[in-house]
């Protein structure tokens, strides 16, 4: 039997097992342990301080092109283990593994976009009147990322800090710490200076609170639950922490009678059920025009009944299973819920009689207003779908939820398109197609889904304070 694979902290510049023991890691498929990763003791996460303060005004006074060279660097670096560590990632969260290659693609773009764009976003500005505005780094990032996406998520919250000569602490899942290995040991390998990137694992409630309690750390970026992000962000007020908040979503779709019900179909589906649903932009709530509701409801159930379940490694599997087993529980409780309280089953509806986390495509209709699904995340593969009237009543409903992440719409429509641009309440709006994150653009939640932006230029100035020197018209760093 082939060893077991056991993940490390990176601190100073060298990897060590953690100061408290091992956590196991489970593969979602089978549900047995096949890894482990340390976990950080208090002196291993003053030591990561330490060094990150250390390194700090080095790092920020680097070239900033030089800077971007590294993150460039290890983007190739990391380039050719694609395979490597997709299999890896894929094992760990469930994910196919063309989902995971296609995951560390776009983790290459965020280290290569941030690397690209240092020197340019590191500049000073003219602001006109003999004034200049200087960007400086803030210090000392720490980062939280969770196990949904942790390769693209590690490396945008890394391009972003270290590109800004930031200096980082990086907690990364412990259900899925590879993505993390090998994004920090690229950095490494690339020549990265000793303590300006540690990552650390360990009880993330104890972490989080020991390196936000420290006036070292100068900016928090999370990604992950309201509630978690809440908490966070009363933690660091006391030190006055920056903080970037990329929290929960409950995003609606809506279809207009006018719109291509075919490609909306797809389109939803597609996004919908990657990485098992289990994504903050994923859509959860469809509003379909009443005249062609019942025809697009039949089209995606079929679609979703078709999508093949199965081992994340297995040829022609679509869907992985969850994550892990808190998925599943809160699948069924929101199920059993609205069920209770009305609602139909269309497809899926329940776990699948086999070992591991599996639960199929489902899809509810008639869910009742009152129902929990219709207020708490699913995050899950999970939609429900109800008819609209109205436009108005379609933006009503599609508004009605204290999140406001990610909004979408199909309609062949130009009037309707600037209508519901306008309208609806989120941080990005997409027409006649549902995307992730990019590279080059801001992310950002309002209401309950967070603040500060994340990715693209304002991603990047995150980590900066945008200094003014009045009297100066122009500073060459
Ligand atoms: P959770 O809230 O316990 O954890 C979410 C993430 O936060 C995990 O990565 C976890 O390690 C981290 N975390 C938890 N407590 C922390 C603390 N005190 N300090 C620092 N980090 C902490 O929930 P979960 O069961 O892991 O995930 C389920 C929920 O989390 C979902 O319902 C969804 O709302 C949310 N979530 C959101 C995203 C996102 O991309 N916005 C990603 C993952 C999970």
């Amino acid at each position: 039997m082939s060893e077991a694979k056991r993940y490390e902290l990176f601190i100073d510049g060298a990897w060590r097992s953690g100061g408290k023991g091992d956590i196991p890691v489970i593969n979602p498929a089978t549900e047995q342990v096949f890894a482990s990763v340390g976990s950080a003791s208090t002196k291993d996460l003053d030591d990561a301080l330490a060094a990150a303060e250390r390194s700090r005004n080095a790092w920020a006074a680097r070239p900033a092109r030089e800077r971007g060279a590294l993150l460039v660097a290890a983007a190739r670096i990391l380039a050719a283990r694609v395979d490597e560590a997709a299999k890896a990632l894929s094992a760990e969260q469930g994910k196919t593994l063309a989902e995971a290659a296609g995951e560390y693609r776009r983790a290459l773009e965020m280290l290569e976009w941030n690397g690209a764009h240092a020197e340019e976003l590191c500049a000073s500005i003219p602001m006109g009147s003999g004034r200049t505005l200087v960007p400086e780094p803030l210090g000392v990032v720490t980062a939280f990322t969770p196990w949904n996406y942790p390769a693209v998520l590690n490396a945008r919250k890394l391009g972003a800090a270290l590109a800004a000569g930031c200096t980082v602490i990086l907690k990364g899942a412990e259900e899925t710490p590879s993505a993390g290995v090998f994004i920090v040991q690229a950095l490494h390998e690339a020549g990265i200076p000793a303590g300006v990137v540690n990552l650390v694992f360990g009880v993330p409630a104890v972490i989080s609170e020991h390196l936000l309690r420290s006036p070292i750390i100068k900016v928090l970026s999370f990604t992950g639950s309201t509630a978690v992000g809440k908490h966070l962000a009363r933690l660091a007020a006391d030190n006055l922490q920056r903080c970037v908040l990329e929290l929960g979503g409950h995003c609606p779709v809506i279809v207009c009678e006018d719109a291509d019900l075919e490609a909306a179909a797809t389109a939803i589906s597609e996004y919908k059920f990657e990485c098992a649903g289990q994504s903050c932009n994923a859509p959860s709530r469809i509003l379909v025009a009443q005249p062609v509701y019942q025809q697009f409801l039949s089209r995606l159930v079929d679609v979703a009944k078709s999508i093949k379940v199965g081992p994340p490694d297995a040829p022609g599997t679509e869907m992985g299973p969850m994550a892990n087993s808190r998925r599943i529980e809160a699948l069924q409780r929101l199920t059993k819920d609205a069920v209770g309280r009305g609602a139909r089953i269309e497809a899926g509806g329940s776990r699948l009689d086999q070992a591991g986390f599996y639960w199929p495509p489902t899809i509810l209709t008639g869910v009742p207003s009152e129902s929990d699904i219709l207020r708490e995340e699913p995050f899950g593969p999970i939609l429900t779908i109800a008819p609209f009237d109205t436009l108005d009543d379609a933006v009503a409903e599609a508004n009605d939820t204290e999140y406001g992440l990610a909004s979408y719409f199909f309609t062949s429509s130009d009037e309707t398109k600037r209508l519901l641009a306008g309208n609806l309440a989120a941080g990005a709006v997409s027409i006649n197609f549902l995307k992730g994150v990019a590279a080059d653009a801001p992310h950002s939640g309002v209401k309950q889904s967070g603040y500060g932006y994340e990715g693209g230029e304002d991603g990047m100035r995150s980590f900066q304070n945008l200094k003014l020197v009045n009297g100066l018209a122009a500073l060459e760093r």
